[in-house]
């Protein structure tokens, strides 16, 4: 099953309905889109692209990112959706250990992935969306149906950031795709062919991942004419759309419902605020359901098990009677119909309901393995369960609330950030010879970025330096907001840095 059918099968069933809308001004329906894919399609293969190669896009939110997507797809091709806003040597890395044949671009992001060349696969084309080539590319007449793939072949590879500095890539298969995506229907929404899914994060990521539902149903797909998320923007859209479902870190729930407060709205023609990829507090979704309503659905997943490990549903968010309430709402709710969800505690052993431990996860949308690391594939898919080195418990109903996160992974406007990546950055600077970065809370951003440094001898804290460097070398979210100068890092006894000591000295006052 090529997941490209889905696409098929609504320009069969609704050819005239609007499908790719830019802000409220529709520019292709179903029939169209479905034809762009093809002809792009049609035209890769002719460059010499078979099934199961694979092809990156390296570009901001568009709806041309949806026809790349699908003619990727439509080829049997694979499709590598990197982050935007990465370095160009970050994503020129990632073509690189996907052997990609090929990277969609665009205006922006062209003339870095340019300057990376010599990071790049020997040769690569680059497609720039937009452009005349890439026009004459869709307009071809192709009457091919998608190419014949099987449910276990690769469709997405997912790249995220390693804890061992370098990112993995996530190898989803047609069939993780499709599970993951019933189950939104099954746990998180109803959609109905009058919706219109907003892309106001990035579709390389979680936002990308819904498209698929609300293609099968022949739904409306809308980007904002900013290409992102602007609070005022999407309020403003949403009351002329209306029935409008997007995804949103919680960082964004935060500033969309600021914004509603100071306009004296409610949201008015949103449907669904589908929130999820970091921690929702308390007081948050509180005052979120105070201004907007029953509008919200929490999910909590990983890219291992695309956007469906639990979710907390409109339901249970509205059930304000229910004893326990709130200890519901400081949860991520309950396992997707399609998984299991177990907590284990280090021996292995499955731990009983309210015991801490590391969450595990087995179904059909849980990851094939990571691309061509098999030490890493073993590691965390032991015997079917997918180790999430999230930590957590479930109680005796079956939800589950996140303590911690193992591997210290910092979460920054919903976006991950690796602290070992950031750590490399900054031991390469000649000023630095030790450094330890943790995440420390923030109100707005969930966690800012703060590395704490042991300076070479002889070497002066200099900080425009240290961030002209790390600008130079990984994405600007990623670099620290702040620099602390320490004698020496605390360690234990076998010279492993302690980062809750770090921590602790970063939450004292002054
Ligand atoms: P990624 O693979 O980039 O999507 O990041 C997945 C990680 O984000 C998970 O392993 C969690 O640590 C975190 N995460 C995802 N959803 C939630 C949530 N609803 N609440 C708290 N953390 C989350």
């Amino acid at each position: 099953m090529n997941i490209a059918e889905w696409l098929a099968a609504s320009a069969r069933l609704v050819p005239a309905a609007p499908a790719l809308l830019g802000g409220t001004k529709v520019e292709a329906d179903y029939a169209t889109f479905a034809r762009r894919a093809a002809a792009i399609a049609a035209n890769l293969a002719a460059q010499g692209l078979a099934p199961g190669d694979r092809v990156a896009l390296f570009l901001f939110n568009s709806t041309d990112y949806l026809e790349c997507l699908y003619g990727i797809w439509w080829a049997g091709a694979v499709a590598i959706p990197i982050n935007a806003k990465l370095h160009a040597r970050e994503a020129a890395w990632i073509c690189s250990n996907a052997q990609a044949k090929l990277a969609f671009v665009d205006a922006e992001t062209a003339p870095l992935l340019e300057a990376a060349r010599a990071d790049l696969p020997a040769g690569l084309p680059l497609i720039t969306v937009g452009s005349a080539a890439y026009t004459a590319l869709r307009q071809s007449l192709s009457s091919a149906p998608p190419v014949a793939r099987e449910i276990d072949d690769l469709a997405w590879l997912f790249y995220t950031s390693g804890t061992t500095g370098r990112p993995k890539g996530v190898m989803l298969s047609n069939g993780n795709l499709l599970s993951a995506s019933l189950c939104y229907l099954a746990d998180v929404d109803e959609v109905h062919p009058a919706d219109a899914a907003l892309y106001a994060a990035p579709m390389s990521h979680g936002a990308g991942l819904y498209n698929f539902i609300h293609v099968r149903m022949g739904c409306r797909h809308v980007v904002p004419p900013s290409g992102g998320f602007d609070a005022d923007e999407v309020l403003t859209l949403a009351r002329e759309l209306t029935s409008v479902s997007m995804f949103a870190a919680p960082t964004m729930v935060k500033r969309l419902v600021a914004a509603a407060r100071s306009r004296g709205e409610t949201g008015e023609g949103i449907k669904t605020v589908v929130y999820g990829g970091g921690p929702m507090y308390l007081e948050d979704i509180k005052e979120a359901m105070a201004v907007m309503g029953q509008r919200f659905v929490q999910i909590y997943g990983q890219g291992e098990s695309p956007m469906t490990i639990t979710a907390l549903s409109r339901a249970h968010h509205a059930d304000v009677d229910h004893p326990r309430h709130l200890d519901r709402l400081r949860s991520v709710g309950t396992a997707h119909s399609a998984v299991c969800v177990r907590i284990t505690g280090t021996d292995g052993a499955v731990l009983p309901p309210d015991a801490v431990g590391e969450i595990e996860v087995k179904g059909p949308p849980v990851m094939l393995g990571y691309w061509n690391n098999p030490k890493a594939t073993a590691e965390t898919l032991v015997n079917g369960w997918l180790r999430t080195g999230d930590v957590g418990r479930l109680d005796a109903d079956g939800f589950l609330t996140l303590s911690d996160r193992s591997k210290d992974v910092i979460i920054s406007g919903g976006t991950n950030i690796y602290p070992r990546e950031v750590e490399e950055v900054l031991l390469a600077h000649p000023s630095v010879a030790e450094v330890s970065v943790i995440g420390v809370p923030d109100p707005e951003w969930g966690e800012n970025v703060v590395a704490y440094l042991v300076l070479a001898p002889g070497a002066t804290l200099d900080i425009a330096a240290l961030d002209a460097h790390c600008l130079a070398n990984i994405a600007r979210f990623k670099r620290p907001k702040s620099y602390v100068a320490l004698a020496e890092l605390p360690k234990n006894n076998y010279g492993k840095v302690l980062k809750t000591t770090l921590r602790e000295l970063a939450a004292r006052p002054g």
